[in-house]
């Protein structure tokens, strides 16, 4: 324990979860540390993400300064068919950031000191008011709270509820970013400024402007991000996760890892049925990545002075685009009922019970809205 007078949180995960806990619960008046089991950045590993304003809120909160563009505008949705025909355009303005973006901003808004990559939370016991989380390294560390922002496949939650995995919804999502300047110019006259839809029996694309990958939004810094959602059967999801290197993943394949000949079926399965707006964008991509989509709920995010958030409690899909602002919402909810809340047991736990009442409500929501979405839309 430190011999600071704040109360402190401990939380496993530095990702977007993580982070938005992080710099919401700073700004509460608590000591955080963040415990990352990559030893590296994760900057890498994200697309694009509609811009919700809980993202917004979040960042207002811990008092990060945005950047003066936080994104790339689209106005109107359109829907292509197989020929590239416009066959549904309406307006509907919304802001598209990247993965990286967020990320990015937010780290840097963390004291370094704060921040502790390459350690692998293991476990937890609970001693009186504290809880002492251990670390593969060996390092234990005492809190007032130990937060699981450790994503769907959580350890935290592992010890918690160990019953609860995620499971795999039938179909993955196809996906990759192109410089702006690399799509062919036909292709890009149909896509710019807009948020494209190709949707066909079972399988469906979209495409839309993101942020460069250092945070550009001037015209030609940008990149075009694509999801191509496909049914894929477990067997064969099993064959596509062992990555160039012969491992197999569990549920993803992160850029740089697909086999070539998984990419040259990607490529192949794309001339025969998107359009060819999609198809351009499917073949400029050097290094596109894949995604099984699953579901994932808890009954249950408060656990004493253990709670989950983000992914480790609830995946919604991503046709809700809500992910990361689910992530955002969590994290703010909590910042904002542990900002009046004295830390000793019995109030702590009085507003743990607050906040987990409104986010099962949300998790909930916005898992069912997923799933009936999803399945409409792969005709499952
Ligand atoms: C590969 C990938 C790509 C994504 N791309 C997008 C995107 O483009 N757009 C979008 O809207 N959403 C995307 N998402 C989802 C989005 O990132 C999440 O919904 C959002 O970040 C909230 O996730 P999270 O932080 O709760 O979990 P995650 O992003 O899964 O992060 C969990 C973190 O916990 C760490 N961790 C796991 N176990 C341990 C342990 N034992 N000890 C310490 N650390 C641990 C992991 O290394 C990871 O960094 C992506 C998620 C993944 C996994």
């Amino acid at each position: 324990m430190t011999t600071s007078v704040k109360p402190r949180a401990v939380i496993v995960g530095g990702s977007l979860s993580g982070l938005f806990t992080a710099t919401t619960l700073r700004q509460a008046g608590w000591d955080v540390d963040v415990f990352e089991l990559s030893p590296s950045d994760l900057d890498s590993r994200g697309g694009g993400i509609v811009l919700q304003p809980d993202v917004l809120a979040a960042f207002r909160f811990a008092r990060i300064g945005l950047p003066e563009r936080l994104g790339v505008d689209s106005g109107d949705r359109i829907y292509l068919d197989r020929d590239d025909n416009l066959i549904e355009q309406f307006y509907m303005p919304q802001t598209q950031t990247s993965w990286n973006l967020l990320y990015t901003t937010m780290k840097q808004a963390l004291p370094a000191e704060s921040l502790h990559a390459g350690e692998m939370f293991t476990g937890f016991e609970v001693e009186g008011e504290q809880i002492v989380a251990r670390f593969s390294s060996g390092r234990v560390e005492r809190a007032h709270l130990l937060i699981g922002a450790d994503g769907a496949r959580s350890s935290v939650r592992r010890v918690v509820l160990p019953e609860v995995a995620p499971s795999y919804a039938g179909y993955v999502a196809w996906r990759g970013l192109v410089p702006e300047n690399a799509l062919p110019p036909g292709a890009a006259d149909i896509l710019r400024d807009r948020f494209t839809f190709q949707q066909d029996s079972g399988h469906s694309a979209l495409a839309y402007l993101v942020p460069g990958e250092d945070g550009s939004t001037a015209v030609g810094e940008r990149r075009w991000n694509w999801v191509w959602y496909r049914r894929q059967s477990a067997d064969e999801l099993a064959q596509l996760l062992v990555d160039r290197d012969g491992t197999q993943r569990t549920f993803s394949l992160p850029p740089g890892a697909l086999k070539d000949a998984d990419i040259a079926a990607l490529r192949a399965a794309s001339g025969e049925l998107l359009a060819p707006a999609f198809q351009s964008l499917v073949a400029s991509t050097q290094e596109p990545f894949v995604q099984a989509i699953q579901d994932l709920r808890v009954p249950q995010m408060v656990f004493g002075k253990v709670i989950l958030l983000g992914d480790a409690a609830f995946v919604p899909r991503p046709h809700t685009a809500g992910s990361t602002a689910k992530a955002a919402a969590n994290a703010l909810a909590l910042a904002s009922t542990l900002t009046s809340t004295q830390h000793d047991g019995a109030h702590l736990d009085a507003a743990l019970a607050r906040w987990q009442r409104v986010q099962l409500q949300l998790g909930n929501r916005m898992t069912d809205l997923g799933v009936a979405l999803g399945d409409r839309l792969m005709n499952l």
